[in-house]
């Protein structure tokens, strides 16, 4: 009995270290080699983001961004077809990370306490499909095909067995599928360049609260670091590895190369011929740790995020398709109070059936979208 136990045990630390985090890096450079257009923008990204963050001085003003989102579910088991509770749940990690609510904010080492961001960027589920149609923000898609690969992004397209994107000025498109081969996810860096195949992949494992088959990537931060890349983040150790790179942020120390499991504070400092006690920021969202070990973002990665959406996902700032609010909105500091639950065709109620989308309307003008699933 006891040797069994051994046996499986060893099994699952094999398939564990099978993943892989992020295939970003890659994915961009197949894009620019296909696409010579989007490697001509994306060259020009860095210094435009430097321009953009010196003409705006007062970009730290409050405001709220709030990003529609779409989730194409795109299954062939049903274990893939992941339930609606699972995609809120995703929303919900990706509003903590970003506006620092999340609970494991306390652990992000108290030297780096004070630079750590509420990046004022949220998510919806959008609440208006392309034609302008009532929709919960799940597109379910059933296909024939076992698992996707990222070469050729097949997903993205209801031709190789994908769902469609909706419009990608207007919506985040999250296509969440099996991914195959150990793969945790990977997107598309913006650009002035329209690109057809813009959003973000996240394999049905490591997407929302996914338990147990989701190992050490269960806690839903494959989508805050992949969200990350979509708006213009690179890795906390720049472009290669091993090399010491630069992520064109400057509060992030330098760092050698990617991190993995959690290691203790503080790691490998003093590495790349610097002076730097504290060592690697390995609990940033951009590094390759693991989901209960990574807990911020920085006010330099919130800066590069909000020039990214400024310069090329400007819709993002002015919208209508979160509820019926607008993208931005003031922040006020009183406590606000619900008015009253209106349902999908506006009428009031006030019992609050399962598996139905109500909308919550605050008296500070906020609506929230909320289903309750059983
Ligand atoms: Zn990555
Ligand atoms: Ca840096």
């Amino acid at each position: 009995m006891k040797r069994i136990f051994t046996l499986l045990f060893l099994a699952a630390t094999i398939i564990i270290n099978a993943q892989e985090r992020c295939s970003t890096t890659a994915h961009t450079q197949k894009l620019m080699d296909i696409n010579p257009e989007y490697a001509k923008a994306r060259a020009k990204v860095n210094s435009q983001t430097e321009q953009w963050i010196k003409d705006h001085p007062n970009h730290n003003e409050k405001t709220i961004i709030t990003i529609p989102v779409v989730v194409h579910v795109v299954w062939n088991t049903t274990a893939e077809n992941i339930p609606d509770s699972r995609v809120l749940e995703q929303i919900e990690i990706l509003n903590n990370d970003y506006r620092r609510t999340n609970i494991d904010a306390i652990n992000t080492p108290n030297v780096w306490q004070g630079i750590a961001a509420d990046c004022e960027i949220e998510f919806c589920l959008a609440t208006a499909d392309p034609n302008g149609n009532p929709t919960t923000g799940i597109d379910r898609v059933q296909t024939t095909e076992t698992s996707f690969g990222m070469s050729g992004d097949p997903v993205m397209s209801a031709a190789s067995g994908g769902a469609n994107p909706w419009d990608q000025d207007n919506y985040l498109n999250i296509w969440v599928c099996d991914l195959g081969s150990g793969l945790l996810g990977y997107a598309s860096p913006p650009s002035g360049w329209p690109n057809p195949n813009d959003g973000v992949v996240i394999g049905y494992k490591y997407f929302g609260l996914s338990g147990s088959n989701g190992g050490a990537y269960r806690y839903g931060r494959t989508a805050t670091h992949e969200v990350g890349h979509w708006l213009n983040l690179d890795h906390v150790w720049g472009g290669g590895w091993g090399s010491c790179g630069d992520d064109n942020v400057s509060d992030t120390p330098t760092q050698e190369q990617e991190n993995y499991s959690c290691p203790g504070y503080p790691h490998n400092p003093n590495s790349c011929s610097t002076t730097n006690p504290d060592g690697d920021m390995f609990m940033n969202y951009m590094d390759y740790t693991n989901d209960a070990c990574m807990n911020l973002f920085t006010n330099g990665q919130k800066t590069r995020m909000l020039a990214a959406i400024n310069q090329y996902r400007p819709n993002m700032l002015n919208h209508d398709l979160c509820a019926g609010t607008v993208g931005v909105s003031e922040t006020l500091n009183q406590k606000r109070e619900l008015i009253k639950i209106v349902d999908v065709l506006g009428r009031t109620t006030t019992n609050q059936p399962t598996n139905t989308p109500l909308f919550y309307i605050y008296n500070d003008g906020s609506v929230e979208k909320k289903i309750i699933v059983e």
